[in-house]
């Protein structure tokens, strides 16, 4: 007992002391400076513009003198030239501990189009190789620019939640990452045809099934033990899907725990489950209706749209994947139009109907000659192309995606106090989208991940 004394005292007063030379040690503090920087709340433009950070976080922002006035004498400065800064962007919809690649032409008639690439992602990769594909992903999607990402789902047992934990500690290198761990599905989830043999323990690696309201309550406790950050659920998949009475359990359960529900919802009905069911988000809404839109803006619920295959994604990555028959080509090509056709009547009616929306890449797959922040910097030319303007893009990954997380006291903004995420284009945003494609500066927590502007 004595001795258990003597170590408990031993190791507080070592904290304790570790904690003064912490407070004792001086702010790192940087100064930014560009040609502009965008508001994405306003819109409005701030020219030339400067950014103190201290510590991590956003301290002042202003014009270069008023700024740099406030700094201390000799502070370290990065100069961006003409650049455009924006706050770091945020991909709400990941899949880090994915990368799947497509079926060959001969291999499409065999199997649907969801396999073998996502089994044999899931199943025939062990817990650990995922885990370090997915620290190669985080670590290319923050070089694109990506500064938070929210990952739902696909992450075996808690995959996403350990790459979570090394991201902040700073073992990897990589986004805020919050972390869903396991899908709650309905029985089943994406594998309805898995050889019964070796079914049950991939369904369990992979997904939290429930179809009652205690299985639900229980499915997000499962969650909760591994510590995410969010819960994210199938609502419909293949026609299996689940109930109100179920979905009402799961968002009182994780709301108890202050967390937030993403609902993967495609069809109508499964839309509709999720708003009755009252959760923070609808991720996809493909068949979303104008009176269901309406009901999601006056509940305040999010839709999260996930526009990776609005512009011809199919065609492009077949076409730097795999030989095809002039035949399956043409079928590719004229199933990517009416795919954009359809997006672009849905971003219409979503843009009028003032309902709150983000957007999230979903990106999950081999994309050759991109990496994966290259291939989620996708999103912004597929939106735009299906008529959503760029500034709503803009705040699709910044302000709004933050609100949608419950994040906007941290990040989503360059104003004072929050977390110092930047990232600066070469050119105007604004007058080009894909300027978010090209990415030259990325400074994560205050500390620079890459800077292409630099002049020497
Ligand atoms: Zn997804």
């Amino acid at each position: 007992m004595r001795k258990l004394f003597t170590l408990l005292a031993t190791l507080f007063f070592a904290l304790f002391s570790a904690g003064e030379l912490v407070a004792q040690s001086p702010a790192v503090v940087t100064l930014v400076r560009a040609g502009r920087l965008l508001d994405p709340r306003t819109g409005n433009v701030l020219s030339p513009a400067a950014v103190l950070t201290e510590d991590g976080k956003i301290k002042e922002v202003g014009s270069p003198s008023q700024v740099q006035a406030d700094a201390p004498a000799g502070v370290k400065t990065i100069d961006l030239g003409s650049a455009t800064l924006l706050p770091g962007l945020i991909d709400s919809h990941t899949h880090l501990l994915l990368n799947v690649t497509l079926p060959t032409e001969a291999e499409m008639t065999r199997y649907t189009e969801f396999q073998p690439g996502l089994l044999l992602a899931v199943a025939a990769k062990s817990p650990a190789e995922r885990v370090l594909l997915g620290a190669q992903m985080a670590r290319e999607d923050l070089e694109s620019g990506f500064t938070t990402v929210r990952n739902v789902g696909h992450s075996g047992i808690d995959g996403d939640v350990a790459l979570r934990n090394a991201i902040n500690a700073g073992r990897v290198p990589g986004p805020r990452i919050l972390a869903a761990a396991r899908k709650l599905t309905p029985l089943g989830g994406y594998f309805q045809n898995l050889n019964p043999a070796i079914a049950e323990p991939i369904l369990q690696q992979e997904f939290l099934q429930v179809a009652s309201p205690d299985e639900a309550r229980r499915a997000v406790d499962e969650d909760l033990f591994y510590s995410v950050d969010l819960i994210k659920v199938v609502a419909d998949d293949n026609g299996a899907g689940i109930t109100v009475p179920v979905m009402t359990a799961i968002v009182e359960e994780a709301h108890r725990a202050h967390l937030r529900v993403a609902v993967h919802a495609q069809t109508k009905i499964a839309i509709q489950t999720a708003i009755d069911g009252g959760v923070d988000s609808i991720e996809h809404g493909n068949a979303v209706t104008d009176e269901q839109l309406k009901m999601m803006r006056d509940k305040g619920m999010f839709l999260d749209i996930t526009p990776t295959w609005y512009d011809g994604f199919a065609t492009k990555i077949y076409d730097a994947s795999i030989v095809m028959s002039p035949a399956f080509r043409s079928a590719l090509v004229a199933g990517d139009d009416r795919a954009r056709q359809r997006a672009a009547a849905r971003v219409q009616r979503v843009l009028k109907s003032g309902v709150k929306f983000a957007a999230g890449s979903d990106m999950c797959w081999f994309y050759p000659g991109k990496t994966r922040g290259q291939a989620s910097a996708t999103m912004f030319t597929a939106l735009h192309d299906v008529g959503m303007p760029p500034l709503d893009i803009i705040r699709a990954v910044t302000v709004n995606a933050a609100e949608m997380l419950g994040w906007q006291d941290q990040v989503g903004a360059v104003e004072p106090g929050k977390f110092a995420d930047l990232v600066a284009v070469a050119g105007d945003p604004i007058a080009d989208i894909s300027e978010l494609e090209r990415v030259r500066f990325v400074m994560k927590d205050g500390q620079v991940v890459r800077n292409d502007l630099a002049s020497h």
